[in-house]
């Protein structure tokens, strides 16, 4: 689905992306890991089109995405992504706020892309709060309207970037499990991540990022539990 290859993005004279290679297959869910400031949220931002690359490229699905030629709208159609916090907009209700982009953005039919909305709130249990506004929301059913909002183009890859960092612990299970859902479904997901139970739990392969590059790879049991790498062993010591 996607292949990133010797991507590199610099802010000023910092190297955040040196050279990173990460191909994610259909179906697989990716979790990124690594220290605050290794590029985690940079590599998902570039590969949304929100950050221009300083050299190397991105495809999905066989195509070409950061070929300057190409259209950022129509390659985040097939693109969701989510981020930690302040994803919902306050004074839209929660339909309005799934239905925006798809219909102002992709030209969708607002009767389509309303009728999908209220499919997918309903699958989260929320179908009842369709006209609510996000202040009346728990900030973990605020996440799940962000999360299904990304979904509601259909799109072939979703980037969540610290989808549960900003939530109280007792409403991160009902984001988990929403996640947990799509990955049986059959989504493919790149997620970074500062939590490890999340990454052992959803993950298919754990990549620890270090000084702009994947310093080491492989299953939750292998990087989590016994990581090769004296840095990879150092961050996750010290976490625990
Ligand atoms: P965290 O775990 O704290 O979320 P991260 O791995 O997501 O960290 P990034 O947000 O990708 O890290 O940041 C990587 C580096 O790039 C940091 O040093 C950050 O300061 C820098 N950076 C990110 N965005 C910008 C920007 N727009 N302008 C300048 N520097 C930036
Ligand atoms: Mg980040």
């Amino acid at each position: 689905v996607l292949s990133c290859q010797g991507v590199r993005k610099l802010f000023g004279p910092s190297v955040v992306l040196d050279g990173l290679d990460l191909d994610v297959a259909e179906h697989e869910v990716v979790a990124l890991i690594g220290a605050s400031g290794s590029g985690k949220s940079t590599l998902l931002r570039c590969v949304n089109l929100l950050e221009d690359l300083d050299d190397g490229t991105i495809h999905l699905d066989g195509a070409h995405i950061t070929d300057p030629r190409i259209n950022p709208d129509l390659v985040r159609r097939k693109i969701g992504i989510v981020f930690q916090a302040y994803n919902l907009f306050p004074h839209l209700s929660v339909l309005d706020n799934i239905t925006l982009a798809p219909v102002r953005v992709h030209k969708r039919p607002a009767a389509s892309a309303r009728s999908q909305a209220l499919a997918l709130l309903d699958r989260i249990g929320l179908a009842s709060k369709a006209a609510a506004f996000p202040d009346r929301l728990s900030g973990g059913q605020q996440q799940r309207v962000a999360i299904v909002r990304a979904l509601v183009n259909s799109p072939r890859l979703l980037l969540l970037d610290e989808v549960t960092s900003a939530l109280d612990p007792e409403l991160v299970g009902e984001v988990l499990d929403l996640i947990r859902d799509l990955k049986a479904d059959g989504m493919t997901m790149v997620l970074a991540t500062h939590e490890m139970t999340f990454a052992r739990q959803v993950a298919d392969r754990v990549c620890f990022l270090d000084a702009g590059r994947i310093l080491e790879q492989g299953s939750p049991e292998q990087v989590l539990d016994n990581p090769v790498e004296a840095r990879t062993q150092q961050f996750l010591r010290r976490l625990a």
